[in-house]
C-alpha cells in the first residue's frame, strides 16, 4: 500500500473498536472501546454480560422502557423507548479491565457516543480524550458540557467509515 493511503491513527484505532464491537452477543447494539497511550494499544472491551453468567443471545436481551424528550420536528415530545440492561456497556468493561496507572493521560476510542453513566465514569478514570463515531443523541448535550468542564477532548469522527464486515443494526 503506498504510504499516503496509510491509514491515520483515528482510522487504525477506530477500526480496532469496531472489529472489538463485533464480539457483543446482544442483538441490540454492538459497542466496541479500546484504550490508547500515544499510539500503543492498551486495552479492549464489547458490552457484554458479566462472565459466567447467560449472555443477551442465550437468555435474551434484558428489556427496559423508559420515556426520553426528544425534539421532532421542532416539538418536544415523551417518546418510549426501550434499552437492553443486561450488558456492562464497553466503556464501563474496559475501566473494569484496565489499569488506573494505564488511564493517565490516555485516549479511549469507542464506536458510540458514551451514555451519561459511562461518561461520568470516564471523566474520572484519568483519561484526557475520547474519540466516538456514532452520535447517541440522547445523552450527547449533557456529556459534551460535562467533558468541557472536565477539559477532556471529546471529538467525533464524522467522516469515518468503519469496515462492512464490523456494521450491526442497531435497533433502538
Ligand atoms: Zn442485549
Ligand atoms: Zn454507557
Amino acid at each position: 500500500m503506498p504510504s499516503d493511503q496509510r491509514k491515520d491513527w483515528d482510522t487504525y484505532f477506530m477500526d480496532i473498536a469496531y472489529m472489538v464491537s463485533t464480539r457483543s452477543r446482544c442483538s441490540r447494539r454492538h459497542v466496541g472501546a479500546v484504550l490508547v497511550q500515544g499510539k500503543k494499544l492498551l486495552g479492549t472491551a464489547y458490552n457484554g454480560a458479566p462472565s459466567g453468567v447467560p449472555d443477551c443471545s442465550e437468555a435474551g436481551c434484558m428489556i427496559a422502557e423508559d420515556y426520553e424528550l426528544l425534539t421532532v420536528e421542532g416539538q418536544e415530545q415523551m417518546i418510549k423507548k426501550q434499552r437492553c440492561i443486561r450488558t456492562i456497556h464497553a466503556e464501563q468493561n474496559l475501566l473494569l479491565f484496565t489499569d488506573r496507572v494505564d488511564r493517565e493521560g490516555s485516549s479511549v476510542y469507542v464506536t458510540d457516543e458514551p451514555c451519561w453513566t459511562c461518561a461520568n465514569m470516564l471523566a474520572n478514570s484519568g483519561i484526557i480524550e475520547v474519540v466516538f463515531h456514532r452520535a447517541y443523541l440522547k445523552d450527547s448535550r449533557k456529556v459534551t458540557d460535562m467533558m468541557n468542564q472536565k477539559g477532556i477532548v471529546f471529538r467525533q469522527l464524522e467522516s469515518y467509515i468503519p469496515p462492512s464486515e464490523t456494521l450491526h443494526q442497531v435497533q433502538d
